[in-house]
């Protein structure tokens, strides 16, 4: 059964309103479930209003597509870890750059979207339009390609298969541009033919923007994956958005620019939030703000506490604050964390969090899992917020965390997360990290921090050393 053309585009209108209410729902965590529920509303209302809109055919093969593709996403999000989200993300911005560039050479060859005729008056479009629909194409499977490979490299790089090191050489810079000059004279030569005797320009212009992708990511360090990440996330939008002119699709265009626009002004935020310039971080000007030259000797000496120690240490404090990073996501610390935090309060302590912005994975990692874990928020504080605060700390946990606490962000200018703001736990009375090894964070980076003299290691799994200082606090 086929809707009314009325029909379809007031369910577009309606699905589009529930996806803007399901952004503004995501931006915090108290409405994020809520949120996420408008979203899922608003898609099934998109994809019914599509499957069944007018001159659609093939219902049962995409029917089937759909159920498919629904029960591997289901399979997936229900095996995935957390942590290993942000590498789902990235392969999922691929999937969405590869539809732009096959929506894109599809639509290009598609009969309906040629010149009108002598022989056929009726079915083309005319010199203006199919001029239009020319650009769009091509801006489409530009946008498409950068976004499949930079997400696949993306994916690589934060799933350990390909090194989270920065890969750059002198005139990188110049050979984009330059590729991007060749890109607008490979347009230029394509909009001038006939028919589908652009094709061949097309294919090399997606080869180019294939390569593009792909040196852009590769230029990019560790710490300045976040950004990546989330810019990848706009990329997907704005190819999703091309796909919906090429297709004529208003729906797809709006939702596509939702996804563009929230994803480059998360971007922003990274960028300031770690003092990147967000410029110099898409056009991979050299990843970080480090001037590469020999690195500051780290002075000091390792120390180390049992777990009856700094249970002791836990117990004379009055101020706790912890500092999570990606290790407390990988150890499923949380519960147990939070369990030592009321026993510490019951006992009278202040206890609080700090939280980095960028620590763990993903955006907001970690204050999902705090989330997840029942951690009221208004324990939880930014780094900004918890900064001050510091000096008159007794005892700082830092908990799986590793570059977020780098003192060396702000006093070794060769370091490659010069400039980043960190959170400043080496000014507390004491520090204690929790880890298993002295091994580097992320960004591969030593820590000076481990050798201060008010720093003390406690080795091992973060949830089997918070389980076992429950243990002994209980006592
Ligand atoms: P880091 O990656 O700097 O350090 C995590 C530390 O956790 C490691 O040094 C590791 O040490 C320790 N660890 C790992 N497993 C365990 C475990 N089971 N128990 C205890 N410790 C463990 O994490 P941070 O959160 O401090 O910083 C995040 C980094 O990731 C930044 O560089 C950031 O730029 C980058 N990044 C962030 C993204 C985001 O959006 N948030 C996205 C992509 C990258 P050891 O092996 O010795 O135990």
């Amino acid at each position: 059964m086929f809707i009314a053309k009325e029909i379809q585009t007031a369910a577009y209108l309606f699905a589009s309103i529930l996806f803007i209410l399901s952004l503004g729902g995501l931006s915090s965590q108290e409405s994020a479930k809520r949120g996420v529920f408008y979203g899922i509303i608003g898609m099934i209302v998109a994809i019914i209003a599509t499957v069944s809109g007018q001159g659609v055919e093939g219902h049962v093969y995409i029917i089937s597509a759909i159920v498919v593709a629904a029960l591997i996403g289901l399979m997936l999000a229900r095996k995935v870890e957390m942590t290993s989200m942000p590498q789902l993300v990235a392969i999922l911005h691929s999937f969405v750059g590869l539809a732009a560039v096959l929506v894109g050479f599809g639509s290009y060859l598609d009969p309906k979207t040629q010149l009108t005729t002598e022989i056929d008056p009726i079915n083309g479009l005319s010199h203006a339009e199919h001029m239009i629909h020319l650009v769009e194409v091509f801006i489409g499977i530009f946008i498409g390609a950068i976004t499949f490979t930079g997400s696949i490299i993306a994916w690589g790089k934060l799933d350990g298969k390909v090194s989270s090191k920065p890969w750059s050489f002198k005139g990188l810079q110049t050979m984009n541009l330059v590729l991007l000059l060749a890109c607008v004279i490979l347009g230029v030569l394509y909009c001038k033919e006939d028919g589908t005797g652009g094709m061949i320009y097309l294919g090399i212009m997606t080869a180019i923007a294939s390569f593009i992708g792909v040196v852009l990511v590769m230029a990019i360090g560790g710490g300045d994956m976040p950004v990546v990440v989330s810019m990848l996330n706009s990329y997907s939008g704005w190819a999703a958005a091309a796909a919906g002119f090429m297709l004529g699709n208003d729906l797809l265009i709006v939702t596509g620019a939702l996804v563009g626009s929230s994803g480059a002004i998360l971007s922003m935020h990274m960028c300031h939030a770690m003092n990147r310039s967000f410029f110099s971080v898409i056009f991979a000007s050299g990843s970080g703000n480090g001037s590469g030259g020999e690195k500051k000797a780290i002075e000091g000496e390792v120390t180390s506490l049992n777990h009856e120690e700094v249970a002791t240490l836990l117990k004379e404090a009055k101020s706790v604050v912890i500092v999570p990073g990606y290790g407390m996501a990988v150890a499923k610390a949380q519960y147990p964390i939070y369990e030592m935090v009321q026993t510490l309060q019951k006992a009278g302590k202040k206890v609080r969090f700090a939280i980095h912005p960028v620590a763990g994975r993903l955006p907001g990692h970690m204050n999902v899992l705090l989330a997840e874990a029942n951690v009221p928020y208004d324990i939880v504080m930014e780094m900004d917020e918890i900064n001050d605060d510091m000096p008159t700390t007794d005892v700082v946990m830092v908990i799986g965390a590793n570059d977020v606490v780098n003192p060396s962000a702000q006093d070794d200018p060769a370091s490659s997360i010069y400039g980043m703001p960190v959170i400043e736990v080496w000014k507390a009375e004491k520090v204690i990290i929790m880890k298993r090894s002295m091994s580097a964070g992320y960004s591969g980076e030593d820590n000076p921090l481990f050798y201060k003299p008010n720093s003390e290691m406690l080795y091992g799994d973060a949830k089997v050393s918070v389980e076992k200082l429950l243990g002994f606090l209980r006592a």
